[in-house]
């Protein structure tokens, strides 16, 4: 799935997640900062390819990103498991408690949380292509749903541009209204500075 649709699908994650388990009383720091990893961890294991957002930006990134994606096995291998995920949680909580000291209104579980399920949602989304994904890593084998490659989405072709995009904007706009009071709610009670 390209990016913009990664970041999409890890802000209807972050919804649903908020919704299944609304959080206590948290900071406005904490949320701001929660919904930046989200964003973070819903395009992070697409680093394992040169053509990366993060790599794209830095001077020499490409020559970054092409010895960074030979060492974890290239596009959609390790970044794109179970193990990956456990690495990347891993990363994400040592950086976040080495952050602690200078932002200490932010609640790193929160943020850590948010980030693992923006990194969830991607391996999730990726699934629904033609390549699927290595979940079970060392297992040599990628799971795709629906279980028929032929059914899957092309990354960048029109079913992912004029269905999935659009639905999953639709998606996220729906859990928005139809909880409204809800989410209000969390936002007015549970946010203090
Ligand atoms: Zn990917």
């Amino acid at each position: 799935m390209t990016a913009r649709t990664h970041d999409v699908a890890a802000l209807a994650a972050f919804t649903v997640w908020v919704l299944a388990v609304p959080p206590g009383k948290t900071t406005v720091a904490t949320g701001l900062t929660a919904l930046l990893a989200n964003q973070l961890g819903g395009i992070a294991p697409d680093i394992d390819q040169p053509t990366a957002p993060m790599w794209r930006n830095l001077p020499i990134g490409r020559y970054f990103g092409k010895i960074f994606g030979a060492l974890v096995g290239g596009h959609r291998f390790f970044c794109h498991s179970l193990i990956g995920v456990a690495v990347f949680g891993l990363a994400a909580k040592v950086l976040l408690q080495f952050l602690q000291p200078i932002m200490p209104h932010v609640d790193i579980d929160f943020v850590w949380g948010a980030f693992l399920v923006g990194v969830l949602s991607h391996l999730v989304m990726d699934s629904l292509t033609k390549e699927g994904v290595p979940w079970l890593l060392p297992l040599p084998f990628k799971f795709g749903f629906p279980p028929i490659r032929a059914w899957r989405v092309t990354t960048g072709k029109w079913v992912e541009n004029i269905i999935v995009l659009p639905g999953l904007i639709v998606l996220t706009t729906w859990l928005c209204a139809t909880n409204y009071l809800t989410l209000a709610d969390l936002i007015q009670s549970n946010l203090v500075r």
